[in-house]
């Protein structure tokens, strides 16, 4: 059945990307949707339904993104689409509560037991930067933990060795920000409980907060090590210092309770967002009561937004959530298994090197024998063999994240059909991965 495909015709998109780049920089409104480390030309999406995304040239993709984690139901599930549009037909802002907002932080608080307040906020940097300023506000303390490779978001203080796009375009931080504020950063490798332990033996007293991704998904799949997690929650209040658990990609997607549900080691702070807002835009941090009091209008630490608990991206987000039942967290992990495996077996099938790992049910291709615990290993696998091996997939009709260093994502909506196209794909993308050049014999 495995034919070689005619090319998908791109010129559609080639011509909206074009147009893009004079208006948009890069052409596009978060850099990994430019392709840059896989190149081609990125495919504009012009609509998207179930399982699959339909490109403005009209190819079909069955979906291993799913918007970066929000689309578990998969894309326009009916009764989110029905929520939004009785939402929207009811006003689309309104700058006071809404008796909605308190629904969506009683489901989120319902499933994340050490979560007892909630603050909406629009996006996932916000939900951290909000949360890190609020570890500050609380233990008087400046300095932040953070691990090489996780992503939270591109705040400031947060963006030293990140993941996600910066590890995709190879950026160590950013220009723009401030010798000052990567100075109250301390980046650590990720999995290393020794080095947190020696960095707290030595600034202890000056340590606000440990920010972590519940499990790293911006680095590729790399779950936390038994006990890493306990430890830091250990290690932090030995010194008086907080855990932020960083659940925005792992958030109700994992399992009914994110990673939470998973390994039950509670944060002092969490944030959320992706699935909690089912692809409209908004997100949360939270935590017990005496935390979030700290919050204004209760307490001093300032925080806001204009749209903060848009009733609309609320209606989305408590309509994914409502119909996440044991079903969906069923179907999410046996699908990710199932991929897993159809990625495993065609690799192995043509002797390429590889380790799939999963992160609950999120999971990455990692081209290296060795298991991977780290940005370090992460960055020592064979990446340059990525782009043919994505390539191949998408002409075939399959939409996987164009980096190495990112998680794939799986919905509960994947068909007989859907199976069929990866199936399909994958061993000319396992050939292609195979007879790949390494940048050094590339050049010779
Ligand atoms: C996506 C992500 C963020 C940032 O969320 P945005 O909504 O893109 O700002 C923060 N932390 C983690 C773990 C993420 O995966």
């Amino acid at each position: 059945m495995a034919s070689t495909p005619i090319p998908p015709a791109t010129d559609t998109s080639q011509k909206l990307f074009d147009r893009a780049r004079s208006v948009i920089p890069g052409g596009v409104n978060s850099p990994v949707r430019a392709f840059q480390a896989v190149g081609g030309t990125p495919r504009f999406m012009a609509s998207a339904s179930g399982p699959w995304l339909t490109d403005a040239d009209g190819n079909r993709y069955a979906d291993l993104v799913c918007s970066w984690g929000p689309m578990i139901l998969g894309h326009a599930h009916p009764a989110v689409v029905d929520a939004v549009r009785s939402a929207a037909v009811g006003g689309l802002s309104f700058g006071a509560p809404t008796e909605a907002e308190l629904e969506l932080a009683e489901e989120i608080i319902s499933r994340v037991a050490p979560v007892e307040q909630v603050r909406l906020v629009n996006s996932g940097t916000e939900a951290t930067m909000s949360a890190i300023r609020l570890a500050r506000g609380i233990t008087g303390r400046k300095v932040v933990v953070k691990f090489a490779g996780c992503y939270h978001g591109h705040v400031d203080a947060l963006l030293a060795q990140a993941g996600s796009g910066v590890a995709t375009l190879g950026l160590p931080t950013s220009p723009g920000v401030t010798g000052a504020q990567a100075a109250d950063t301390v980046v650590l490798p990720y999995n290393d409980l020794d080095a947190v332990r020696a960095v707290f033996a030595e600034r202890g007293s000056e340590i606000a907060c440990v920010i972590t991704e519940a499990a790293a998904g911006n680095m590729g799949a790399i779950a936390p090590v038994p006990g890493f997690n306990a430890g830091l929650r250990e290690v932090c209040h030995a010194h008086g210092a907080l855990l932020v658990v960083d659940e925005v990609m792992t958030g109700f997607r994992v399992s009914a309770s994110g990673w939470h549900g998973l390994d039950g080691v509670a944060g002092d702070l969490y944030t959320f967002g992706k699935v909690m807002s089912g692809g409209l835009p908004a997100a949360a941090f939270g935590g017990s009561a005496a935390h979030m009091g700290h919050l204004a209008p209760a307490g001093p630490v300032y925080q806001a937004g204009t749209l903060s608990g848009n009733p609309v991206a609320v209606a989305a987000g408590l309509a994914t959530l409502r119909a996440a039942d044991d079903a969906v967290y069923a179907a999410l992990d046996a699908n990710a298994a199932r991929l897993g495996d159809l990625v495993h077996r065609a690799l192995e099938a043509e002797g390429v090197p590889h380790r799939v790992q999963f992160a609950g049910n999120l999971l990455s291709v990692f081209f290296t024998s060795d298991e991977v615990v780290d940005y370090a290993g992460a960055q020592a696998a064979q990446t340059w063999r990525f782009p043919a091996f994505f390539h191949a997939m998408l002409e075939r009709g399959v939409y996987p994240p164009p980096s190495a260093y990112e998680a794939w994502f799986v919905s509960a909506a994947f068909t007989d059909e859907t199976w069929e196209v990866i199936a399909d794909a994958l061993p000319a993308a396992a050939r292609a991965a195979a007879t790949a050049m390494a940048p050094a014999e590339a050049a010779q």
